[in-house]
């Protein structure tokens, strides 16, 4: 088992025809390894280094940054973990070497016992989720894959953040709610997966 914390709740919101104010979840992962998921935009590593030394963490010490796809919301402070491996979408490298996984082929990226990373193309075509084994059952931080809660019933709402495939999202998302108890999406707060809402997702695809 490892504990998840949410570091940050992402948001999103239009402010009118041509501005919106949008910012990610951001998760703390802790167990055999020490995992950030999904690093905000770029003005945000005050906030991240103050967050992370509530649980008295420094940047060095974590071991994995993953962001869930490439976007500027999701990789702002990946220079902060230099000693981390970093996964951005379907990309595992270490400084100049990279480390090639089949996601195309739809395989998991498997980091120790309680944490996998799947590819969940949709959003855009490399999307990652990561899948961690805690106390309270499996939790999704799924980034944009799920933009918050209510996108179940108004899939507007995650149409109209953007998806790369929108088939390819529909049947990831109704997947990735089968295996997981709770689900972090990329911009809302965490939520508990439902029967209801399984029901709802698999009527979607
Ligand atoms: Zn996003």
């Amino acid at each position: 088992m490892c504990d998840l914390f949410v570091l940050f709740n992402g948001y999103s919101k239009l402010c009118n025809d041509k501005e919106m104010l949008a910012n990610c979840s951001c998760s703390l992962i802790l167990g055999d390894h020490n995992i950030i998921v999904d690093t905000m935009t770029a003005w945000d590593s005050d906030k991240i280094i103050t967050a992370l030394a509530g649980y008295n963490i420094l940047p060095d010490m974590i071991h994995y940054v993953i962001s869930t796809h490439g976007h500027s919301d999701h990789i702002g402070n990946n220079n902060l973990f230099l000693k981390a491996k970093h996964i951005v979408g379907y990309s595992v490298s270490y400084k100049e070497k990279y480390f090639l996984h089949p996601f195309e082929s739809g395989e998991k990226y498997y980091i120790n016992e309680n944490v996998e990373v799947l590819p969940t193309p949709g959003h855009t075509l490399s999307d990652v989720t990561v899948l961690v084994k805690t106390k309270e059952g499996t939790v999704a931080v799924a980034g944009d894959l799920f933009e918050n809660s209510e996108d179940i019933e108004n899939p507007t709402i995650w149409m109209s953040a953007g998806s790369e495939n929108p088939a390819l999202q529909r049947k990831n998302r109704a997947a990735v709610a089968e295996i997981a108890h709770w689900i972090v999406p990329g911009h809302g707060p965490k939520f508990k997966v439902t029967e209801e809402i399984r029901n709802s997702l698999s009527k979607q695809i």
